[in-house]
Parts: structure tokens; sequence; C-alpha cells
């Protein structure tokens, strides 16, 4: 076994232990090499339960968050997800592993043109699409989605976002100050008017930042 493949071992034996059940998500966490999605130097930690800078001032996701969130959105394979905050394209790429289509939004320019080149290099890009924009207010022209997952910190669940989720989808965010305490919420639409709230973690997430979350 690769030094690589051993590391990447020992990363979801931590998942495991902290308690990500779901056989689906593990394989695809398995499955996608870190590696190709964080910078150069920092290759070596592609595979420490952390996160990593990715230019522009933000990160890329702590596996276990990832882990978290993409478990708690409760896919299927023919979901269709919209995603908030492509990054680096890390947790794109495991979306695409299981679901139907993902529709992923960044604001930052850079970040979608790398995203979208890692992906391809991956051969993710067959159920990916990636738009620049403020993914606070969704994608209306392809809604509804079955689940939502917003990578990013916001002071509520934006409006537009809690419409484009259809009947039975579940949406999951961290909400709480731009810069403090932070919990990982999962919202689930249980008919057109009733959402149910789950609270799942303390996180700590860079700032949401758009018209429906901060104003920067
Ligand atoms: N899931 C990513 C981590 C993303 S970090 C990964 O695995 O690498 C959060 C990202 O959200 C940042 O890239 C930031 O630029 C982006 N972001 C913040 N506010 C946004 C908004 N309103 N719309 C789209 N992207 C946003």
């Amino acid at each position: 076994m690769d030094g690589e493949a051993s590391r990447r071992n020992e990363m979801l034996s931590t998942l495991k232990r902290r308690g990500i059940a779901s056989a689906a998500v593990l394989e695809a966490m398995a499955e996608v090499p870190r590696e190709l999605f964080v910078p150069a130097h920092l290759v070596e930690l592609a595979y420490e339960d952390g996160a990593l800078p990715i230019g522009d001032g933000q990160t890329i996701s702590q596996p276990y968050i990832v882990a978290l969130m993409t478990e708690a959105a409760d896919l299927g394979h023919r979901s269709r997800v919209l995603e908030v905050g492509t990054g680096s394209g890390y947790s794109t790429a495991i979306l695409s592993r299981l679901v139907g289509h993902v529709f992923s939004i960044e604001r930052h320019d850079a970040l979608a043109i790398s995203a979208r080149e890692r992906l391809a290099r991956g051969g993710y890009l067959d159920n990916v699409s990636i738009s620049v924009g403020d993914g606070t207010l969704g994608l209306p022209e392809e809604a509804p989605f079955d689940a939502i997952i917003i990578a990013a910190a916001g002071p509520r669940v934006p409006e537009a976002l809690r419409a484009q989720l259809a009947p039975g989808g579940r949406l999951v965010m961290p909400v709480g100050s731009a810069s403090g305490p932070q919990q990982l919420n999962c919202i689930v639409r249980e008919d057109d008017e009733t959402y149910r709230t789950e609270v799942l973690a303390p996180v700590s997430f860079v700032p949401l930042i758009g018209a429906q979350g901060w104003r920067r």
C-alpha cells in the first residue's frame, strides 16, 4: 500500500471512530483522493483530520465535517443537490459519487476555476456543474433540490434556500456568528409549510457572504 492509501485508511478509521456510519459516505470518502484538492505544498497533510488553507482566505473543510454534513443530508443516488461554497471542490467530488447531480456555487472566481480544473482532472465533472455567484440566493432555475449543503456559516438559514428545498428534503448549514461559536444545523422540510431543525455539532466555518448572509 502506498503512503497516501495508508493515510487515507487512517482517515477512514478516524471517521468511523467519530461516528460516521453510512457505508456509502465512507466509500465515497475512501474513493476521492483528497491530495488532489489541497495546495501542492500541503499534500503531506491531505489526510490529517483538519481544515487546510486553499487561497483567498478560504479553507478545504475537515474530512470529518464533510462526512458529517454528507451523512446528515441523507442523499440518494438520484438526488439533485445544491452546494454553496465550492472552495477546493473536495466536498463537491464526494457528493458527486453519491448523487444524481451536484450544482455547486462559489463566490470567488479564482476558486471556482481551480475547483473546476481539479474536478475535471479527477473525472468528476460528469454530474457536477460549478457556477460563480451568490449562493445565498440559490439557483432558482434548477430548484427544487433534494438536499442543500452550505459550507460557510451565516447568521440564519437564507429564505431563498429554504424555499428551494423540496418537501422531504434536507438542508445542512452552520449557523452562528461570523467568527465565533457556530452550530451545524440540519433543517428537514417535512411538507410545504413545516420545517424541523436539528442541531448536529459545534463547528467553525468561514463566513457566508452574500445578500442573505453576512454583508462582508
Ligand atoms: N466545501 C469546501 C470548503 C469551502 S470553504 C471544500 O471542501 O473545499 C467555504 C467556501 O464558501 C469558500 O470558498 C467561500 O468563498 C465560499 N462562500 C462564502 N460565501 C459564499 C456565497 N454567498 N456563495 C457562494 N460561495 C460562498
